[in-house]
């Protein structure tokens, strides 16, 4: 009987993500587009990893169901880790790739490249009804561009230099990313601790 298993996103790029991990090993994957949940779950915690664990135990505790969640964001040493947890909505409410890449570039602008190093960070959370929630993390270093270039990926890919690739991270082919992305690193000690977590 396969074991049923909720990632609790409404990114279709990232759902696919985990149902090409989830499903060869017999996992039966639902997303948050296929269920109807209503209410907005807030991101209140303090870091990554918080934000994660809210919402899985959350979604877990509604549906009565294992569930995998994740929050991710863009850390850079030179302004104390920011944006951080606050990566989706750093130039304002509303979300902007455009703009909060923008301001990074405007906060960095006299920043020397020696001290521009960065990292995308992924925190994921595994929870379900009466067991003790495990969290994951994953990151990729590089280093903030002078100026955005490439036009794959999302969010702060333009300015994301990485340096083993020498080229931004939206300068890569969707294939190449997912094979050295925070996502893709925290999605592989995931998939070492699953049959612990089943067991
Ligand atoms: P969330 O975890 O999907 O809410 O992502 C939070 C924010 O972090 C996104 O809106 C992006 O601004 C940023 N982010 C997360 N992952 C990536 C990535 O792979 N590339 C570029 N930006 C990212």
């Amino acid at each position: 009987m396969p074991k049923e298993l909720i990632v609790a996103t409404k990114n279709p790029g990232k759902a696919k993500e985990f149902r090409d991990m989830l499903e060869p090993r017999g996992f039966q994957v639902s997303s948050l587009l296929d269920l109807d949940l209503m209410e907005e779950i807030e991101e209140t915690g303090q870091s990554f990893e918080e934000n994660a664990v809210l919402k899985a135990e959350a979604i877990s505790h509604r549906f009565g169901k294992p569930v995998i969640a994740d929050d991710s964001g863009l850390s850079i040493d030179a302004l104390g880790g920011e944006p951080g947890i606050y990566s989706a909505r750093f130039a304002g409410p509303e979300r902007s790739d455009e703009k909060n890449l923008i301001k990074v570039l405007e906060l960095m602008k006299d920043v020397e490249w020696d001290n521009r190093t960065a990292r995308f960070r992924c925190a994921l959370a595994i929870a379900a009804p009466g067991r003790e929630t495990m969290t994951v993390e994953g990151s990729v270093e590089g280093y903030i561009a002078e100026k955005p270039e490439g036009t794959e990926g999302f969010g702060y890919d333009p300015i994301f230099y990485v340096k083993d690739k020498g080229a931004s991270m939206a300068q890569l082919t969707k294939e190449e990313k997912n094979k050295i992305s925070h996502r893709a690193m925290a999605l592989k000690k995931l998939d070492e601790l699953l049959d612990e977590f089943f067991q």
